[in-house]
């Protein structure tokens, strides 16, 4: 068998002890194979130390694990050099630093911030904050009905006075995927830098860094089932050393002196203070885990995104599934007729469902598309077919209480 999805169910401690539970909330975090927690616990119990400033081999040999996950990231996205892969918090950190170093060294009056309309918060209110001070603009791409990006009108939008280009690679609330090669080639036409959001896509498909041409791309490890509180900035090297520090203190300096400090250079002189350094390990494991699997994950995803749809539609007429678009990741967003997403959600977990429901931190999306919120069931590589029927059952037992 190609692809063996109870063994791999069976590697994941919460999935295993939990067969009542069909877990459909990947897109907002994913579950933790034993690899993971395995390379976390044992950093603590036999690698730990601070990294970077000891001369002492534990010191050592915990700064080896650690860089060996940055080399493990850059492998990962296929980066040029490991130094182009910053640590940070997550992908809202990432593209806070972004934002706040390149953007306050680099936007001016008049210039202008692109976005599209299916952006999470995360990559439109850093931007907001920085054109506040800078006197940049925002401006806004725009979608079709059926989630997918306006691509025409997004390029026409496309400048001289466009410096930067936010988009996300995967819509977290619809599931589109968007050509962003192609958005890329067309800002650097313009001189202007793009920033991916690879938040959502990471988890699903390969990100090659150097096929998509982007200047910066932004992934959260717990997305991709790595730990919480651990994520990545990529940017390219020539970009990242003209940008000034986003935080100051230890770790990232050169030499300090009352009279002035030098920093250090790239990637270390954006990870101030001790990092979040078992985070990074589980990560480099997480990805070697998830890398292993492709590209059959893919594939599985792709059949049950298929099915599950498919099913909905025939046995629940009124459903309306929001985000229809021809390339999607395994999300599906939806309202059950008149029905309260909050209802639904709420009713779904009675019967062991997990998902999501609200506005998934992309309000303006939801202005656009005229509601306030959806439920969304969001599969990963670790679901079946067997809890898409179950998912399904449950739903229909929920529209038989209204
Ligand atoms: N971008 C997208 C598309 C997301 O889905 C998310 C999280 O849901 C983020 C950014 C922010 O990720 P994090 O909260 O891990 O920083």
């Amino acid at each position: 068998m190609l692809f063996d999805v109870e063994k791999i169910r069976s590697e994941f401690p919460l999935l295993r002890g939990n067969a009542k539970l069909v877990y459909l909330d990947s897109a907002a975090t994913a579950q933790k194979p034993q690899c993971v927690i395995d390379a976390v616990s044992e950093f603590y119990a036999r690698d730990n130390a601070n990294i970077h400033r000891g001369l002492y081999r534990l010191s050592q040999t915990a700064t080896t694990a650690f860089e060996r996950a940055r080399e493990r990231v850059a492998k990962f996205l296929n980066a040029r050099e490991s130094r182009e892969c910053v640590f940070t918090r997550g992908a809202t950190e990432a593209i806070n630093l972004v934002a706040a170093s390149w953007g306050g060294a680099n936007l001016r009056e008049g210039d202008e911030i692109l976005l599209t309309e299916m952006e999470h918060h995360a990559n439109i209110v850093p931007w907001q904050a920085i054109a506040e001070r800078t006197g940049a603009k925002i401006v806004v791409a725009p979608i079709f009905d059926d989630g997918s990006l306006d691509v025409p009108a997004m390029k026409n939008l496309i400048s001289e006075k466009t410096k930067i280009v936010g988009i996300t690679q995967t819509s977290n609330a619809l599931g589109t995927v968007n050509p962003v090669a192609e958005i890329c080639a067309a800002a650097h036409t313009a001189g202007a830098l793009v920033l991916v959001d690879a938040a959502q896509s990471a988890a699903h498909f390969a990100v090659d860094v150097q096929a998509i041409g982007c200047d910066f791309l932004v992934f959260s490890g717990h997305k991709i089932c790595g730990p919480t509180g651990i994520g990545v900035l990529y940017a390219r090297a020539e970009i990242l050393e003209k940008m000034p520090p986003y935080q100051f203190g230890g770790d990232m300096i050169d030499v300090v002196d009352f009279a002035g400090t030098t920093f250090r250079g790239i990637p270390g002189r954006f990870e101030a203070g001790t990092p979040n350094i078992a985070g990074a390990v589980g990560l480099g494991a997480a990805l070697d885990y998830v890398s292993a699997l492709r590209p059959h994950a893919q594939a599985h995803e792709s059949a049950l995104l298929s099915y599950a749809t498919e099913k909905l539609c025939t046995e629940l007429p009124e459903i309306r599934i929001f985000g229809t678009a021809k390339e999607k990741a395994s999300v599906i967003s939806f309202h059950l007729g008149d029905i309260h997403p909050s209802d639904v959600g709420m009713l779904l977990d009675t019967f062991g469902v997990a998902v999501r429901v609200g506005h998934h931190c992309a309000m303006p999306l939801m202005k656009r598309l005229g509601i306030t919120g959806t439920v969304r069931a969001s599969f990963a590589f670790y679901n079946t077919f067997e809890e898409a029927d179950r998912f399904v059952a449950a739903l229909k037992k929920v529209r038989g209480m209204f």
